[in-house]
Order: C-alpha cells, then structure tokens, then sequence
C-alpha cells in the first residue's frame, strides 16, 4: 500500500509548485483501489498537487470522507467536476452531496472492502480509515475529534493497530501509542512535538508530497 500527502499545512517534497494550505488530503493506493482520503480547503490547490506530484485525479476510485469540516471536504466539489465516476464514502452526518455515481453511509465500523475498514462515524462527527496490510493496521484520521481511544477501539475486531498517520488535534494521552510502528502527525496535531520527543524511532515527518509505502 501507498499513500501520498496531497494536502497539508505544511510542506514535505521541494518539488517546485507544490502548496501548502490549512487541510489535509492523502490519496492511499492499495491493489486496485486509490482512495481519496478528505479534500482539504480548496479544490484547486488540491488537483494542482495531485498534478505536481504525478497523480492524474482520473485514477481515483473512491472518496473517503473523514468529516464535513471545510478543511477536509472544501475541495470536494471541484473534484467531483474533474472526477465523479468514484464511489463516495460519508460519515452518515455529511449530506447534500449529489455530483457524484454513488454514496454509502457508516454509522458504525464496517468493512468498505477487502482489508480496508472504516470506525465509522464517532461522535457524530467523524469516521476515521484502516487498512490491513498483511502486518497489522495502518490507521489514516481526519482531525481525530473523536476521543482517540474510541477510534482505537472501533477498529479492535479487525486487527491489531500499528501505524498512525494523520490530524491529531490537540490529543495529549500519548501512551495511546506505544507498540506502534509508526507515528506520523500531521495537519490539526498540536502535540507533535512532543510525540517525536517520547517517540523518536516510531515518528514520521509528513507534509504535502510525503510518500509511505506500508
Ligand atoms: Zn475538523
Ligand atoms: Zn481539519
């Protein structure tokens, strides 16, 4: 599996051209899937880093929407007029999409497809991503609102979590992660300073052109 950073509010690649704004957005390529995780803000930054970075939008199959923030589904729109042949994937809250071939729901954790589960949407807001790779879970968060034991513990029956990558908001219980592979804080964290500092051989810098493969 391979995710690429498309949007951040922070830079990782010097590859001229590439922007970065209040948002996140990754797109995770996994067999023969390339899923869209969030929009960030604006859809024109959004297609012009996909392009920067080699991405034709053409390839996507699928939008996993996190949560209805702008900064997660601002660029959303103007995708869907480049892209609507995907299947849109929405916590159960986020509603008045129409451009788009087809919408499914989750309200609660379910599979979307072989190895690839959603938590669903936690506290009426947010749903978070995971992905089995054949060595435990790879967990992909929006802002991570929700409370980030519960979204631990949404993905229990699927596997044991051992990646983190995404927005951890202002989360401070840091013993969450330990036994984990690799922690990558981006977008919304406010502590990732101090998640390098407890742990250094599992953090990860991201920002817009960050490539994991997992
Ligand atoms: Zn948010
Ligand atoms: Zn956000």
């Amino acid at each position: 599996m391979k995710i690429i950073v498309v949007y951040d509010n922070k830079l990782y690649s010097v590859l001229p051209g590439l922007k970065s704004d209040w948002g996140f957005s990754a797109l995770i390529s996994i067999d023969d899937k390339h899923i869209l995780f969030d929009t960030g803000a604006n859809g024109n930054i959004l297609i012009r880093n996909m392009t920067i970075l080699g991405i034709d939008p053409l390839i996507v199959t699928d939008i996993f929407i996190s949560h209805h923030h702008y900064d997660h589904v601002g660029g959303l729109s103007h995708f869907l007029n480049i892209n609507n042949n995907v299947i849109l994937h929405s916590p159960t809250s986020f509603r008045g999409v129409k451009n788009v071939n087809e919408i499914r729901y989750y309200d609660k954790p379910e599979k979307l497809y072989d190895n690839i589960f959603t938590s669903g949407e936690l506290d009426n807001i947010e749903q978070s991503l995971a992905i089995e790779t054949g060595n435990g879970l790879k967990v992909i968060t929006g802002c991570s609102h929700p409370d980030m034991k519960d979204i631990f513990n949404s993905f229990s029956s699927f596997g044991k979590i051992r990646s983190i990558i995404g927005g951890f908001h202002d989360l401070s219980d840091f013993s969450i992660f330990s036994g984990l592979e690799l922690i990558s804080p981006m977008h919304c964290t406010k502590h990732g300073r101090k998640i390098n500092e407890l742990y250094p051989n599992q953090y990860r810098i991201g920002g817009v052109g960050k490539t994991f493969t997992l």
